[in-house]
């Protein structure tokens, strides 16, 4: 698998500080092997392979991440980016009913996402209406008809015993009888070949051009890999399409059609069916695709648990630089205005094992008092504030003068900065990682 090769890619570049161009040459072959055995199309592959070389040479070394978890890292978003970069809701019409044509090859599950996405649609308060312009296949009618009354929702076909029937003119009276019955969705399910052929294109452009739909949707059967790109442009081409619905996810597709329909097409892919029951559906996420189409999903999950574990140093030097007893004013209103940027007190404290305490008696601290300490602070020498233990009574006296305040603020600053280093002290001594003998490096 994946993992296991980029798992000896890692051994072999472990412990090296920064991303050399042989590092990212070895672990772009890695993922390029891994894009095609998720059935990603060549082209698409090396596209998509130059842009993470080039991207991953501009990117800055990581203290957290060995270069290979960096390259990896840059390939994941990428992925995701490129995938869901753009994802949207369903165009739905100003003026109803909002028009959704289906096409796609015969096969790919375009009777079974009419009713999947009906149903969806009434759940979200909808009125939809299946529109069946499948005459080619003796039974297609009926089958939409079944999973229409599964949905709960109406059908318009023609009538029976009129012979084979225009597919075009049961579009266009499909409207009449949306607009008619008040129906603000419709959906039009339409006829599909084994293969890409004229006729076919023929005719769901002569639907196209009846119905004019808000959204025509590309429907396409995620196992058949490498050719979703060759249908996908025969699609595109031949009917135009706004958005892609990838189906049989359930299947063991790798999701390379995913990649490959995007990238070639630059169509969004707005749905993802996994199963033949009608609640087998969700709207599309990048993200799990992307883990899918790497195929490594617990390599993501470590790379990004070194990169938490990483913070938690970073923040556990400061705290140590803190335990040193070494706290001067200045740096306590460095803090108190670092807590004020990053919003929420909890969140910047919470990075400090231990803290808990200091977080109370923060917490206690609002912007106005924040306003009012930092003049207190402003308005001492920076003598007093390097060593606040000078600032005795006559210059308590001056600094409140100064800075407009009580001379009880000024007290109440000083005993509360006095405790708050005492506090850190002990916590740093708790937990050993004060007085310079920090542990990790
Ligand atoms: P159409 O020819 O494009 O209308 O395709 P259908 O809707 O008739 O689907 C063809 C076959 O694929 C049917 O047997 C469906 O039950 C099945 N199918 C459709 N979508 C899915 C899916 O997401 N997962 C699985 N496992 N089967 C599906
Ligand atoms: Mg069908």
């Amino acid at each position: 698998t994946l993992s296991d090769r980029l798992t000896s890619a890692l051994q072999n570049l472990r412990g090296k500080g920064k991303l050399t161009d042989a590092d990212i040459d070895a672990t772009a072959r890695e993922i390029r092997i891994a894009l095609l055995e998720a059935d990603v199309a060549l082209p698409v592959v090396r596209e998509f392979i130059a842009q993470i070389k080039q991207r991953a040479k501009g990117a800055e070394v990581s203290g957290a991440l060995n270069p290979a978890q960096q390259v990896i890292k840059i390939v994941n978003e990428e992925l995701v980016a490129i995938l869901g970069g753009e994802t949207r809701r369903l165009n739905l019409a100003k003026n109803p009913p909002t028009v959704i044509m289906l096409a796609g090859l015969q096969g790919s599950g375009k009777t079974t996402l009419a009713g999947k996405l009906a149903l969806w649609l009434k759940k979200q308060g909808h009125a939809p209406l299946l529109v069946a312009c499948d005459l080619q296949r003796p039974n297609a009618v009926t089958q939409l008809q079944v999973v229409g009354e599964r949905a709960g929702v109406p059908t318009f076909a023609p009538e029976p015993g009129n012979g084979v029937g225009d597919p075009v003119d049961v579009a266009r009276r499909g409207i009449e009888e949306a607009k008619h019955a008040q129906h603000d969705v419709m959906i039009v399910d339409t006829a599909g070949r084994l293969g890409v052929d004229e006729e076919l294109m023929r005719q769901a452009a002569n639907i196209r051009d009846a119905v004019r739909p808000d959204e025509t949707l590309f429907v396409v059967d995620a196992m058949i890999g490498q050719d979703a790109v060759n249908t996908a442009e025969a699609f595109r081409d031949g009917v135009g399409f706004s958005g892609v619905v990838l189906t049989k996810l359930d299947g063991d597709a790798r999701g390379g059609a995913a990649l490959s329909v995007r990238q070639v097409t630059g169509q969004p892919i707005l749905f993802a069916s996994n199963g033949e029951k009608l609640e087998d559906f969700d709207t599309f996420h990048p993200d799990r695709m992307a883990s899918r189409i790497l195929g490594m999903g617990d390599l993501l999950t470590l790379i990004e648990q070194a990169e938490q574990a990483f913070d938690q140093d970073q923040a556990e030097k400061a705290a140590a630089k803190l335990g040193t007893g070494q706290l001067t004013l200045e740096d306590f209103l460095e803090q108190m205005l670092a807590v004020r940027k990053m919003g929420p007190i909890g969140n910047l404290l919470g990075m400090l094992p231990g803290a808990g305490q200091m977080k109370d008696q923060l917490a206690q601290v609002d912007d106005k008092q924040l306003d009012r300490l930092q003049a207190i602070i402003r308005g001492m020498t920076p003598a007093e504030r390097a060593d606040p233990k000078m600032i005795n009574g006559s210059r308590r006296a001056r600094i409140a003068a100064g800075s407009g305040v009580a001379v009880r603020e000024v007290n109440d600053l000083v005993n509360r900065f006095f405790e708050a280093r005492k506090m850190m002290q002990q916590m740093a001594g708790r937990f050993g990682f004060g007085g310079g003998s920090a542990t990790k490096s």
